[in-house]
């Protein structure tokens, strides 16, 4: 039995999956979060520590019991990390990390000067009316406001179409502060995890990610029509990038594939990611193993990261009913080569991330032939 303890900020889907993959290794986890959290759930012991990933006296009280800290999310207190990294807790990947990628306007900086090509982006200050028409004759239209802070799930995010548009951005996403992006007219959207160890840099596959209403719908292990040479490319821009940033742990790397054949990076995310799922059944080491590993140096064998066999991945959201998840559960145990993975979140609400199903099998289009009735289930339960 490995001694030490890990200590996780947030008990969510992607806490529970890491508390699956620390489980069969004997280590210890401590969550930070609400009783009944997903994560929490599936890991009985007294040490959890109850209350918001936000409180900083929590945070401090957790840190106390635990080796290494790391979080499920982004959108934290990263003060107070500081503040526990100073005396001498292992906090991983650093705050500093955190603190820059959880301002999306700032991690794209950052990447600027890293010289990671991003979307160009300009910064918004008071998010007037006329200032945000102005910045809509650069970059034409359409162009994406976002939320620099708190997006997930797209949930920061207001296409503007035209000029008209612009009044009702602004009021959707409310009084944040936003920034505008560049539209990018991407072939298809690619992500790869990549895993920062004490070393260096190592990567899973590129895989290909579809979003529908800006939340991710599937990934698709590997990439489908996408060349050797262009899936390297998107490995290696991936490790780039995580290189640039301090600290262990797994991060996933979300990328657009132009028209044109350039890569740009979209976001990266601090943590174990949607696109990354799919590790669980495809991969000898999933993205939770691995995040458990780095930050507690152990080894990582580079072929623990390749696939055994395509995999595709479909999110399962809160549908039409309170339960329309579980009915698209019952229909995934009957297809072969389907693993179910439903996050004990109760009741669903629409848009809400319940649980995802990975499909594996000999060849990617037996996989998506054996799919296919379940995208099915879906688009009836979202249309
Ligand atoms: P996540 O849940 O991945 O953290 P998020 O809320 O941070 O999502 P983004 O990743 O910024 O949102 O955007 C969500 C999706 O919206 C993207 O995957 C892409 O499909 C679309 N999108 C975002 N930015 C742009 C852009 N500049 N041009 C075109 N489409 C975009
Ligand atoms: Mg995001
Ligand atoms: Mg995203």
């Amino acid at each position: 039995m490995d001694s030490r303890v890990i200590g996780v900020l947030g008990g969510g889907q992607l806490g529970r999956m890491l508390v699956e993959a620390t489980n069969r290794r004997n280590i210890k986890v401590h969550i930070l979060d609400a009783p009944s959290a997903p994560a929490k759930q599936i890991s009985a012991h007294d040490s959890h520590i109850e209350g918001s990933f936000k409180d900083a006296a929590k945070i401090r009280e957790l840190a106390k019991s635990c080796d290494v800290v790391t979080v499920e999310i982004e959108h934290v207190d990263t003060d107070v990390l500081e503040e526990i990294a100073n005396q001498g807790v292992k906090v991983e990947p650093s705050w500093k990390t955190l603190q820059l990628i959880k301002d999306k306007f700032s991690q794209k900086a950052f990447l600027g000067r890293h010289g990671v090509p991003t979307a160009e982006s300009v910064d918004l200050g008071v998010t007037e009316v006329e200032e945000v028409k102005e910045v809509g004759k650069r970059l034409g239209y359409p162009f994406m406001l976002k939320s620099k802070t708190e997006a997930y799930d797209g949930r920061g995010n207001y296409v503007v179409k035209s000029e008209g548009d612009v009044e009702d951005g602004i009021k959707a996403l409310g009084a944040r502060p936003l920034y505008a992006e560049r539209w990018a007219a991407f072939e298809m959207e690619l992500a790869v995890m990549v895993v920062k160890t004490k070393d260096g840099t190592l990567s899973y596959p590129t895989v290909e990610t579809v979003h529908e209403d800006s939340i991710c719908k599937l990934v698709y292990a590997p990439a489908r029509r996408v060349s050797p040479a262009t899936a390297k490319r998107a490995q290696e821009m991936a490790e780039k990038a995580v290189g640039a940033f301090e600290g262990k742990g797994v991060f996933g790397v979300e990328m657009f594939l132009l028209k044109n054949g350039e890569l740009l990076v979209n976001e990266i995310a601090p943590r174990p990611h949607n696109s990354g799922h799919y590790t669980i059944e495809a991969c000898p080491i999933s993205q939770y193993d691995a995040h458990a590993r780095t930050i507690l140096d152990l080894p990582i064998p580079k072929e623990g990261l390749e696939l055994r066999c395509p995999a595709i991945m479909l999110n399962i959201l809160g549908g039409k009913t309170t339960d329309s998840h579980v009915d698209i559960a019952k229909k995934a145990d009957e297809v072969g080569g389907a693993t179910t993975h439903l996050y004990g979140k109760g009741e669903a609400r629409k848009g809400r991330k319940m649980g995802h199903i990975t499909v594996t099998a000999p060849t990617m289009s037996d996989a998506e032939k054996r799919i296919q009735p379940l995208i099915d289930a879906v688009d009836e339960q979202s249309g």
